[in-house]
């Protein structure tokens, strides 16, 4: 099956790199992937592969059903499709047309995956049971596009049993992959509080509410809160990354205001950082006499992996890459979790894009580059764990 596998992709695959080159060409925005979403149409409409559009802005669902014998499961394997606001200095032949606008997070990448593994799953439909959604996803690296797709019914018809993803990952080489079960992307929460104080001259500080020395003391006392309490084997990472107040250096500002960021794996530490901080905030402007203005917004949940979906997903990448058992999860945001907080069968996992021996440049880098051959691994990975699920 491997030869099967290797060879449908590889006579597909001359025609996908020109894709990924014309994807990374023109870049596009989060919830402006228009050109995007119309050239996967193209490709799906080409191969006779059915789908709908216009999922959430510009989202699309491509189905294909399997004709091997049997019930089968459903499998959702998804891409994102946005770009980033930077402009490309990576070098590449290929680079973006479009100035201040970059493939640099390789969603690049993870479309052409997506498309590669459709048209190969498409020609080996005799060898699966079971139906495949094909899911390409807006807005990835703004306010997220998975689970708006969620609510339009995504997974519903045939119910998802399984939902796979991968991105790509600068410190892994090209034929490489890494896989971690449990916790892997912290939810990327934020907050803002506004220190409402009462301004005057900076000589008779008596006379006022200096909202400026209270938000000093609560810099230090959200940071100190990380660490007291939340459990220490509890990752966490929450810093205050904006502070602002005042204009002059004789005069108390009537108000200061701060903004950070939270970043924990579970709606507990999740509860305990929100309240904590709100707390920390009434208490000290309490002290002062002072009032505030507190919000905090939760953004992407916790993306945790299942155990069983991470070793099915590892057992197929080892026929066609290196695996790397990555063992630490990262402090970043990814909305695949919507995916996996909905169905827990579900994983996503690294796929190494550096060419060996050239210097990384991380994800969303000005200079981040990934090879064309992380099209060719995807796609081998996806296509064998689909045929691997309904053996
Ligand atoms: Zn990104
Ligand atoms: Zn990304």
């Amino acid at each position: 099956m491997i030869n099967k596998i290797k060879n449908t992709i590889g006579e597909i695959l001359p025609e996908i790199i020109d894709i990924r080159h014309e994807i990374h060409q023109n870049p596009e925005l989060s919830f402006e992937e228009t050109s995007t979403a119309a050239l996967v149409c193209s490709i799906l409409d080409k191969y006779g592969i059915e789908y709908k559009s216009k999922i959430a802005g510009t989202g699309v669902l491509g189905a294909i059903r399997g004709e091997k014998p049997g019930s089968g499961k459903t499998i959702l394997l998804r891409a994102d499709m946005d770009a980033l606001p930077i402009d490309e200095k990576s070098g590449a032949a290929f680079a973006s047309k479009n100035p201040g606008v970059m493939h640099a997070c390789g969603h690049d990448i993870h479309t052409s995956v997506l498309l590669c593994a459709a048209i190969a799953l498409s020609k080996l439909r005799k060898e699966f049971s079971g139906t495949v959604k094909l899911m390409f996803q807006p807005g990835e690296e703004t306010t997220g596009g998975a689970e708006p797709m969620i609510k339009a019914g995504v997974l519903d018809d045939p119910k998802v049993d399984i939902c796979a993803a991968l991105h790509v990952e600068p410190s892994l080489n090209a034929g490489e992959a890494g896989f971690k079960s449990g916790a892997f992307y912290a939810c990327p929460d934020e907050f803002d509080i506004v220190i409402k104080g009462r301004g005057g001259h900076a000589a008779t500080p008596d006379k006022c509410l200096d909202p400026i020395a209270i938000a000093a003391q609560l810099v230090t006392m959200i940071e100190n809160l990380s660490t007291r309490v939340l459990s220490p084997l509890s990752p966490a990472a929450v810093s205050v990354c904006k502070i602002s107040g005042g204009s002059a250096y004789n005069v108390i500002p009537e108000s200061a205001s701060l903004g950070g960021s939270v970043r924990v794996f579970s709606e507990h530490d999740r509860a305990l950082m929100e309240n904590g901080i709100k707390n920390a905030a009434a208490s000290l402007c309490a002290a002062y006499g002072a009032d505030f203005e507190y919000e905090y917004r939760r953004l992407f949940l916790p993306l945790i992996n299942d155990e069983g979906v991470t070793a099915a997903l590892k057992a197929s990448a080892d026929k066609y890459v290196d695996t790397i058992a990555i063992t630490e999860p990262t402090m970043a945001g990814e909305d695949f979790s919507y995916l996996t907080d909905a169905v827990k069968t579900s994983a996503l996992f690294w796929l190494g894009s550096t060419e060996p021996g050239a210097a990384p440049y991380p994800l969303h880098s000005e200079k981040f580059f990934a090879s064309d051959k992380c099209v060719e691994y995807g796609a081998e990975i996806f296509c064998d764990f689909v045929l691997s699920q309904s053996r």
